[in-house]
């Protein structure tokens, strides 16, 4: 006898990226910035701390206020949450009834088809194309009257490859307006590509649009789980409704407020990564790996001897993530991405 649900029963858990059995073990296995977090935001931390006994601002009205203001919105369209997968799984259990459907492009972020699980829904998937993009066309004619959500990654996760501003407004132009269109941008700031899109703008004319944000990235603070919804004031308001409350801690607060005031440091921390990520690109294709071009903090390589590939990045002291087809390699420091290179060096002599 189960005392949850039954349809949850063989819900498999979330499985992070491997942290290295020692510190000498360098992860290249969850995307994450090879930086900690600037010293402005490390002091905004310390200060925080004494403030502990009390419970945070509930709707963290003072970040979104901030962030309101850095996307020139109404503060009314924005939502804090726990890390923006909190997000996610919220607007699912907000969204769904029983015999919702929610469309994701597959394979993208592991957590999608999980936070679809507990909202009770059906997940449709729709693969990606070949190069690894968004079936864009493909997810319109997989619209049914049962789609409550659908999800869009861009860049997406594990695959890098992002989506241009002209394709996703054609889709939100599109798709029926009662369907809520979730854009995870997750890695927006390591975008570098000819007409980039540009979210905010098309947020003014798709009401059933919500954009989710992280400081998990390229503002150097996963540990302290942060994200947001940028939304109709409407959609914003249900979110607020349906948060935990106090989910979003004082720390988390204040930390991300002094990243958001330290945005060129941030900036040129993302050129550093994105240059390393052309530079090891470059060597993966030279070495005969199929390489798409990534948007994102890490690679996709299709390898066909996965475990093989995991097993030469081990010997090398780093974690990266495999997935069927493939592995997904975080861009790292200098030092970790020539480690990585060396590895994927030797796979490929062995193999091709
Ligand atoms: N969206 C995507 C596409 C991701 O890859 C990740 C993290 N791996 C997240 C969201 C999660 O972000 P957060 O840390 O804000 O929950």
């Amino acid at each position: 006898m189960s005392l949850f649900r039954h349809d949850l029963a063989s819900l498999p858990a979330y499985v992070p990226g491997k942290p290295g059995s020692d510190s000498s073990i360098i992860k290249l296995s969850s995307n994450e910035m090879p930086y900690g977090p600037l010293p402005g935001v490390q002091a905004a931390i310390a200060q925080g701390v004494g403030s502990l006994h009390s419970y945070p601002d509930m709707f963290a009205s003072g970040l979104a206020a901030r962030i309101a203001a850095r996307h020139r919105i109404d503060p009314a369209g924005v939502v804090v949450s726990n890390g923006s997968v909190a997000m996610i799984e919220k607007i699912l259990d907000a969204a769904c009834e029983p015999g919702s459907e929610v469309m994701l492009p597959w394979r993208s972020f592991e957590a999608y088809p999980i936070a679809i699980a507990i909202a009770g829904a059906t997940a449709i998937t729709v693969p990606l194309t070949a190069e690894g993009d968004h079936d864009l066309a493909g997810m319109l004619s997989a619209v049914t009257d049962r789609t409550a959500v659908v999800m869009v990654c861009s860049p997406n996760n594990p695959t890098g490859n992002a989506l241009t501003h002209s394709d996703l407004e054609r889709f939100l132009h599109t798709v029926r307006d009662d369907v809520i269109v979730v854009l995870d941008e997750a890695y927006i700031d390591f975008v570098d590509m000819a007409d980039p899109v540009r979210s905010v703008e098309l947020l003014a004319k798709h009401p059933n649009l919500i954009i989710l944000r992280t400081f998990s990235k390229a503002y150097s603070l996963a540990g302290l789980r942060v994200g947001y919804a940028l939304a109709h004031p409407a959609s914003a308001a249900t979110l607020r409704a349906v948060a935990t409350p106090f989910g979003v801690n004082s720390l988390a607060q204040a930390a991300a407020h002094a990243a958001l005031e330290s945005e060129t440091e941030i900036a040129a921390r993302c050129r550093v990564v994105m240059g390393e990520r052309t530079r090891v690109a470059a060597a993966l294709t030279e070495s005969g790996f199929a390489v798409p071009s990534s948007q994102a903090n890490f690679v996709w390589l299709p390898v066909t001897d996965k475990d093989g590939f995991v097993a030469d990045a081990a010997r090398a002291g780093i974690t990266v993530r495999a997935f069927p087809g493939g592995v997904r390699v975080s861009i790292g420091s200098r030092e970790a991405n020539d480690r990585i290179l060396a590895a994927a060096g030797a796979y490929a002599s062995r193999m091709f």
